[in-house]
């Protein structure tokens, strides 16, 4: 769905929305918008691009209609089952009282912010990073502060928890594997955040929203959740599960922070149509998860013929590669959408990023980079 604006529609929209009586912090800010435009390979978001299986369609297809006939009826404002399912598949021992769930991540990590951020407190975080984090913050009227990375992009321990002393944040968001980079962080980042945290009593978030690819070394931080009640860790159905559309994040941490989210979440937040579909596909994790390989394959093809291109990819743990460097990397990729192969600019000078697609995907996008750098 392409929107078209003229320069000016939006200058009168801009002026009709500076009339209102908007908070300070909102003015002159822009809304989340990779943009959605009909290209022929769409590797810009980061979803999964492999089609939902037919099993699971067919599967959240008959939970749906089920649930329909009980639609004069709230939801389950606990999602019980769902939170059963959900700690089931992360394992480690969780059970649901471990377990949040909402509309996407995002919607959790914005309960995680509505209930421990907000006017007077501040959320750390590492950018290059998630983009949504500086404006989860703004909508919650908590304080962002940009941490800072080495010039490669990599976060050590020691930097890492420094920076917790110096800046004293109520949460701070780790992005592991990290987005827009891709490279997981240590376990050993975490462990020092929480260590440098303690006298603070911060919120440690891990957002783990593509740990499913990780490569085989790298650890979730689900594995130092014991003991360590401040921790939260993020997942989502959108990436590996390849049910973006549905809508459904969650997380994992200690029975009383979950007990803190409830004091936030909107009553009946999941809708049953929501809670049917999730609960039907996760009764198929092994065929969702079946195309997690072929990704991850196709993943470090990219890293590897890029490479071969003279270009620098970063190590990826994720659906995508993060890669420069280019001296006009916007011209590179209008070069790329000209070939209809749309990736995504994440405003980083000299760098793009990719998804890792279906093979054919991947082709389309390496034959067109070829192309459009001349190699
Ligand atoms: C895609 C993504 C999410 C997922 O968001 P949903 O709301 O669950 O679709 C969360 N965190 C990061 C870093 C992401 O890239």
């Amino acid at each position: 769905m392409l929107i078209a604006v003229t320069n000016q529609q939006e200058q009168a929209s801009t002026t009709a929305l500076e009339a209102l009586p908007l908070r300070d912090n909102l003015r002159g800010q822009s809304p989340y918008g990779a943009p959605q435009l009909e290209v022929q390979h769409l590797l810009n978001t980061n979803e999964n691009t492999h089609p939902v299986p037919q099993v699971v369609v067919d599967a959240i297809g008959a939970a749906v209609l089920d649930a329909a006939a009980s639609l004069n009826r709230y939801p389950d404002r606990e999602f019980t089952e769902l939170r059963q399912r959900l700690a089931s598949y992360l394992g480690h021992g969780l059970t649901e009282d471990n377990i949040w769930a909402a509309n996407g991540s995002n919607e959790v990590l914005q309960q995680i912010l509505q209930a421990f951020g907000g006017p007077d407190r501040k959320i750390l975080s590492f950018p290059p990073t998630y983009s949504m984090y500086p404006l989860l913050a703004s909508g919650t009227n908590t304080e962002y502060i940009a941490g800072i990375r080495a010039d490669d992009f990599t976060l050590s321990p020691e930097s890492a928890a420094q920076q917790v002393k110096d800046t004293q944040p109520n949460i701070v968001f780790l992005c592991s594997p990290n987005n827009p980079t891709g490279t997981a962080l240590g376990l050993d980042v975490v462990e020092a955040v929480y260590e440098a945290s303690q006298e603070f009593n911060t919120i440690v978030v891990v957002d783990e929203a593509y740990e499913e690819f990780s490569l085989d070394t790298t650890k979730s931080a689900l594995t130092l959740l014991d003991g360590r009640e401040r921790l939260i860790i993020s997942r989502t159905m959108s990436k590996a599960f390849a049910l973006a559309g549905a809508r459904v994040g969650y997380l994992a941490t200690s029975p009383q922070v979950t007990d803190a989210l409830r004091l936030v979440r909107l009553p009946y937040h999941l809708s049953a149509i929501t809670q049917a579909a999730a609960n039907a596909a996760l009764q198929h994790v092994d065929v969702l998860l079946a195309t997690v390989d072929e990704i991850k394959a196709q993943r470090n093809r990219i890293v590897d013929e890029l490479r071969q291109m003279g270009l620098k990819p970063a190590v990826s743990d994720s659906n995508f590669v993060f890669f420069g460097w280019f001296e006009d990397a916007h011209a590179i990729w209008q070069g790329l959408l000209d070939r209809g192969v749309l990736i995504r600019d994440v405003g980083i000078p000299h760098h793009l990023r990719v998804t890792a697609g279906t093979e054919e995907e991947t082709t389309a996008f390496l034959v067109a980079l070829r192309e459009v750098i001349g190699a």
